[in-house]
């Protein structure tokens, strides 16, 4: 027999019945709360299963208090909440004393409580351990899981802050999703007086926030200071940079202040501001860093091209940043050492051509249409210049080679009045000087025009030249 000597048939039947229920309970383990608790039924029916097994055979057999153990196992390994485990440790523990409360005698003999009492100890120290365990692998996976998909959003989101027409409050508004903040706001020097004002933030109106200094010794002074980052937990009031912006906000429990670096260099600060406390190694902090790290080039990029709107560094005729402009934001771009780039060179086909057959001024107008026509087709953080008389030059910042190729051949295809121009394409290697990669771009230029003009030709690495 299987557990005893003899059997009580009806019982025995039940008992086989109640095996299939649990058995049809606990077969498709589900994670919501309804497949949680048809996990802990589940148990409890083969838990009344083998109780009933057991008395239809009579006798509390040691051998039985490893089968015993496996619902509760179950439990422990399947069900997130602690009120489960301890629903089916109760059941355990009914199981062994139940009987030998009600029924006891010769088959339930007093001298089994010792040995009952045992079993259910030690069943619930394996059953809380256990789940114990579980839950932290569980919780890790879960962070695991909520990093991964921060860094998925944080690099879609680069993208689209070189697209936006406001970089600064798209960041901070990029920031604020993210990293599940209250309020996001950037401190930046301010030109001429170095002073650090608030330039964003997407809690109090602009017209409020905007400009308001940060104080002498703030956390924000000190990040800036120090380039080291800062997060407040505690006298949050003491070291904000503005009181009353930080009261206008909730006064929210914990600050950032993680400073915008652009190489060694601090540009300004983020502060993001959290409902509740956020530790220094959680994900939410490490997200702003990360944002943080792309907000500073975002930032640095968008004021070189604003800096290039400048007259002297202006071509007159198309509008386009010129000549000395270009060397200068070359210059600093890739001084900046790990930034990946691509420079594009391009010029008009016989130019001279049709200035001959249409006329200067028609020429004239041919450039300012293809400027624009060009210009039409870039992002924010792109940088085309004109260099020479028919000659432009392109700047991409954090394109792969493939994006760059479509888009010079975007740029190629649509140029005005049915002209043509050729493209030569170089991708910079880490620390390329700015002339070697616009010598690579001139050399490919050169290739394009002698395989016949009007295409698109990709440098060779600065090592085949
Ligand atoms: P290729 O296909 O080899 O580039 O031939 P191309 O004729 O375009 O090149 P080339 O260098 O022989 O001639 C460039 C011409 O561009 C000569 C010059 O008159 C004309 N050009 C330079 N600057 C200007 C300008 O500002 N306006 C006009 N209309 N023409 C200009
Ligand atoms: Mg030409
Ligand atoms: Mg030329």
């Amino acid at each position: 027999m299987l557990f005893g000597t003899h059997l009580d048939w009806p019982e025995y039947a039940a008992s086989l019945g109640l095996l299939v229920l649990a058995w049809i309970a606990v077969a498709t383990v589900q994670d919501d709360e309804r497949g949680q608790r048809r996990t802990v039924t589940g148990a409890l029916v083969f838990l009344a299963a083998l109780g009933l097994a057991r008395n239809a055979a009579g006798g509390s057999l040691t051998a039985i208090g490893v089968v015993v153990l496996l619902p509760v196992l179950f439990v422990a390994l399947h069900v997130r909440n602690q009120l489960g485990l301890w629903l089916s440790l109760a059941a355990l523990a009914a199981f062994y004393l139940v009987p030998l409360l009600l029924i006891g005698g010769r088959d339930y003999p007093a001298s089994d409580y010792r040995p009952a009492l045992l079993t259910a100890a030690i069943s619930a120290i394996a059953g809380l351990v256990t789940h114990r365990l579980v839950d932290d692998v569980r919780s890790r996976a879960d962070q695991a899981q909520r990093r991964e998909l921060m860094l998925t959003r944080i690099s879609e989101t680069v993208s689209e802050l070189y697209l936006s027409a406001d970089p600064r409050r798209a960041a901070c508004r990029a920031t604020l999703e993210i990293t599940q903040a209250q309020a996001v706001a950037l401190y930046e020097p301010e030109p001429g007086s170095g002073r650090l004002v608030m330039t964003t933030t997407t809690g109090t109106p602009d017209s409020i926030a905007a400009g308001v200094p940060a104080r002498a010794g703030s956390a924000p002074d000190t990040a800036l200071r120090t380039r080291r980052p800062q997060l407040i937990g505690d006298n949050v009031a003491e070291h904000v940079g503005s009181l009353e912006l930080w009261q206008a906000d909730g006064c929210p429990p914990s600050v950032l202040y993680q400073p915008l670096l652009k190489g060694d260099q601090a540009i300004g600060v983020l502060v993001v501001s959290w409902a509740d406390r956020a530790t220094m190694d959680g994900p939410r902090v490490a997200g702003a860093k990360l944002l943080a790290h792309e907000i500073a080039a975002v930032i640095d990029r968008v004021d070189v091209l604003e800096r290039l709107t400048d007259e002297a560094l202006t071509d007159s005729l198309t509008g386009l940043p010129n000549r000395r402009a270009w060397d200068a934001a070359l210059a600093g771009v890739l001084g900046d050492g790990d930034q990946r780039v691509a420079v594009a060179v391009l010029d008009l086909d016989h130019f001279k051509a049709f200035n001959d057959q249409h006329g200067h001024p028609v020429g004239d107008l041919l450039l300012r249409e293809t400027a624009a026509a060009w210009r039409a087709q870039l992002r924010a953080g792109d940088l085309l210049a004109r260099i020479g008389g028919e000659e432009f030059a392109l700047l991409l910042y954090e394109r792969d080679a493939d994006s760059a190729r479509r888009l010079a051949e975007r740029l190629q295809a649509c140029v005005p009045r049915g002209q043509t121009c050729s493209v030569g394409l170089a991708d910079s290697v880490p620390d390329e000087q700015p002339q070697r990669l616009v010598a690579r771009a001139d050399a490919a230029l050169y290739e394009a025009k002698a395989r016949g003009r009007n295409r698109v030709v990709t440098a060779q690495p600065p090592d085949a030249l």
